[in-house]
C-alpha cells in the first residue's frame, strides 16, 4: 500500500480540495457579507421608528436608494457564495476525477478481470461529485450553525460558569452515543453504497446485452434479478436512514437528562441565593439556543458518514493495484523480433493448474510462427505475457537476446501490433481509431485502409473518414469492424505482428484482408499468428502446438504431418468437419 494510501480518508479528501482552498475562503467571506446585511435590517426599521417620521429627519430618497442598496449588496454576496462554491466544488471534483482515471488507465492487468465496468463508471462520475457535494453542505451547516453555538457559549460562560460547566459535562456522553450511533450508520450504508454498485452493474448489463436478453426472451428473468437488487439497495438505504434518524432522539435523551439536571441546580441556587428569576431566564434561553444549535450539527453526521462510505469506494480504485513497470531500458529503434520463452511458468491468482507449464519455445525473428493447440491449452497466455501484462512466475521471456521484464513497459509494447479476437473500438471517427493514439499521416492512413480492404467502403461513408463508427464501431458491420482493427494494426506498422485469429468465419472481404496482410508482411515482419482454423497456417514457417500450457510438438506444417502426431489428428479432424 502506498504512503497516500494510510492517510486517514478526509485528508486524502482534502488534497483535492487544497489546491482550490482559496475559493473556498472567498465563499466563507461571501456568506459573511451576505449575513452581515441582515444585521442593518432592523437597525434601519428601528431607526425609522426611532425618528424617522419626523418631517426632515431624511429626504425621502433615501428609502429606496438604501433598501435597494442593501438587498444589491446582500444579493451579490449570496451570488458569489453559491458561484465561489460551485467554482470550488467543480474543480475539486475534476481533480478528484482525473485522479481516479489516471489510476484507472495504470491499473494491473488483474484488477480488471474482477473489476465490473459499471462500478468504474459509478465511480469516477457520479461519486467524486457526490462526496464533495455532501461535504460542502455539511460544511456551510457547520459554519452556519456552529459559529452561533460558540457565540452562545461564550455568552453563557460569562453568565454562570459553575453550571455550564455542569452542562458541559453531558457533552462527551453525547460524544460517545453518537459514535456508536454512527458506527451503525457507518456499516448499514457501506452495505446501501456496494447494493448501489451492484444496482449500477445491472442496469449497465441490461443496456449492453439488450441483444441477447430479447434473443433469450429473458426479459422476465432480467425483471426478476433487477427487482432482487433493486429491492437490496431500497432494504439498505431505509436501515441507513432508520439508523441516522435514531441519532436526533438518542442524543435528544441524553440533552433532557442534562437540562434537567441543570434546572434542578439552577432553581435550588436561585431559591437558596434568592438570585433573580431575569438571570435564571436568560440563562435557559441561551441554553435551548445552544442545544438546538447543536442539534443541528448532530443532524449532519448522517451526510458526513454518507460522504465517507462513498469516499470509502473510490479510494479503493485509488489504490488497487498499478501495473508493474519495473523495467529501466528502452531498445533503440525497432526489434529485430526474434523472442524466446524459457522455461515460462505462470498461473493465475486462484486458479490450481499453472496455465503455462515450464514452456519453452521461439518465435524467430521475420519468420512466420503460428500457435495452436485446444481451447485453454494456453495460447492467449503466451500473448498476455509478451505484452507484458502479466509476469512469468518463473522463466523468461527474451526479445532480441534481452529479459523483456528489463524493459519498459511502453517500449515493450511499441514493439507489437496485434489484432484480437475481441475487437475493440472507440466512439470516434473511422481515422481516429485507425490513426489510434498516432501522429496523423494521411497517406499511411489511405495505405493502411486499402490493406484492410476498407477503402472502397469509407468512401461511401457521409463524412468519408470523419465518419464518426458509433460505441464499440456499432454503427459498423462485423466484418468491418475487424478490418478497422486490422488497419490499426497495420497503421501502427511494428515489427511483430500478433494475429489472434477469430473462432468464428470472417466474411471474404476480411479473410481476404488478413491473407493478404499476411503475405505482405510474410518475410519482412515477426509473425505470431493463433491460429484456430489450421488452412490459415499452412504457409507457416513453425508451428507450436500447445496443450496444457506445455509444448507438445513443433515443425512445418508437412513436419508435423508427417509426424503424425496431435497436430495431424487436429487437420484431420477439421477437415473431416469441413
Ligand atoms: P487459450 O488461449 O489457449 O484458449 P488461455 O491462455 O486463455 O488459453 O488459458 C489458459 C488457462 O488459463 C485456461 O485454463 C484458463 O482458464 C486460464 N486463465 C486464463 N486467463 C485467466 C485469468 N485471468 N484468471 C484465471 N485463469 C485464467
Amino acid at each position: 500500500m502506498s504512503a497516500e494510501a494510510t492517510k486517514p480518508l478526509a485528508s486524502r479528501l482534502w488534497t483535492f480540495v487544497k489546491p482550490h482552498r482559496a475559493g473556498l475562503a472567498l465563499t466563507f467571506l461571501a456568506y459573511l457579507g451576505a449575513a452581515g446585511t441582515e444585521w442593518f435590517i432592523p437597525k434601519l426599521t428601528g431607526y425609522v421608528f426611532g425618528g424617522g417620521f419626523e418631517r426632515d429627519a431624511f429626504h425621502l430618497a433615501w428609502i429606496p436608494v438604501v433598501l435597494v442598496g442593501l438587498f444589491t449588496v446582500r444579493g451579490l454576496c449570496s451570488f458569489a457564495g453559491q458561484y465561489l462554491f460551485q467554482w470550488t466544488l467543480t474543480r475539486s471534483v475534476m481533480d478528484f476525477r482525473t485522479a481516479l482515471v489516471e489510476s484507472l488507465l495504470r491499473l494491473d492487468a488483474q484488477v480488471y478481470t474482477r473489476m465490473q465496468s459499471g462500478a468504474a463508471v459509478t465511480k469516477v462520475v457520479n461519486d467524486p461529485q457526490q462526496i464533495l457535494w455532501l461535504l460542502g453542505n455539511v460544511g456551510m451547516a457547520a459554519l452556519r450553525d456552529g459559529l452561533p453555538a460558540i457565540v452562545m457559549l461564550v455568552f453563557l460562560f460569562q453568565l454562570n460558569w459553575r453550571l455550564t460547566l455542569i452542562a458541559l459535562i453531558v457533552t462527551p456522553l453525547m460524544g460517545w452515543l453518537m459514535r456508536k450511533v454512527n458506527h451503525r450508520v457507518r456499516r448499514v450504508a457501506s452495505q446501501a453504497y456496494d447494493a448501489q454498485l451492484d444496482l449500477a452493474n445491472r442496469v449497465e448489463d441490461l443496456a449492453r446485452a439488450w441483444r441477447v436478453i430479447r434473443q433469450f426472451g429473458a426479459v422476465p428473468v432480467e425483471r426478476q434479478r433487477f427487482a432482487e437488487v433493486a429491492q437490496s439497495v431500497r432494504r439498505n438505504s431505509l436501515k441507513t436512514s432508520a439508523a441516522s434518524a435514531l441519532a436526533q432522539p438518542a442524543s435528544q435523551f441524553v440533552a433532557s437528562i442534562g437540562i434537567s439536571l441543570i434546572l434542578v441546580i439552577a432553581v435550588w441556587q436561585i431559591r437558596t441565593t434568592g438570585e433573580g428569576a431575569k438571570a435564571f431566564a436568560e440563562y435557559v434561553t441561551a441554553l435551548l439556543l445552544l442545544i438546538s444549535k447543536l442539534r443541528h450539527l448532530s443532524d449532519l453526521s448522517q451526510p458526513a458518514t454518507q460522504a465517507m462510505v462513498i469516499a470509502r469506494g473510490c479510494m479503493e480504485l485509488m489504490d488497487a493495484p498499478k501495473e508493474q513497470d519495473q523495467g529501466t531500458l528502452e531498445l533503440p529503434g525497432p526489434a529485430k523480433g526474434d523472442i524466446e520463452l524459457d522455461a515460462v511458468q505462470l498461473t493465475y491468482p486462484g486458479a490450481t493448474t499453472p496455465a503455462l507449464d515450464g514452456l519453452s519455445l521461439r518465435f524467430a525473428a521475420g519468420q512466420t510462427t503460428a500457435l495452436v493447440g485446444a481451447s485453454g491449452a494456453g495460447k492467449s497466455s503466451v500473448i498476455h505475457l509478451l505484452l507484458g501484462f502479466d509476469h512469468p512466475d518463473a522463466g523468461a521471456i527474451r526479445l532480441d537476446g534481452q529479459d523483456i521484464e528489463q524493459l519498459t513497459r511502453a517500449s515493450l509494447r511499441r514493439q507489437f501490433a496485434v489484432v484480437s479476437q475481441d475487437i475493440v473500438l472507440f466512439d470516434t471517427s473511422v481515422a481516429d481509431n485507425i490513426a489510434y493514439a498516432q501522429v496523423r499521416d494521411e497517406a499511411r492512413l489511405e495505405a493502411a485502409l486499402k490493406a484492410a480492404h476498407l477503402w472502397d467502403f469509407v468512401q461511401t461513408l457521409p463524412e468519408g473518414l470523419e465518419t464518426p463508427i458509433g460505441a464499440n464501431g456499432s454503427k459498423l458491420s462485423g466484418g468491418q469492424r475487424q478490418r478497422v482493427a486490422i488497419a490499426r494494426a497495420l497503421y501502427k506498422d511494428a515489427p511483430i505482428w500478433i494475429f489472434d485469429e477469430a473462432t468464428s468465419a470472417l466474411d471474404t472481404e476480411s479473410e481476404r484482408a488478413v491473407q493478404q496482410a499476411l503475405e505482405a508482411w510474410q518475410g519482412r515482419k515477426t509473425l505470431i499468428v493463433i491460429a484456430h482454423r489450421l488452412s490459415t497456417i499452412r504457409a507457416a514457417d513453425c508451428i507450436h502446438v500447445l496443450g496444457n500450457g506445455r509444448l507438445v510438438e513443433s515443425g512445418s506444417h508437412a513436419e508435423l504431418l508427417a509426424r503424425d502426431g496431435a497436430y495431424a489428428a487436429m487437420v484431420r479432424a477439421q477437415s473431416a468437419e469441413g
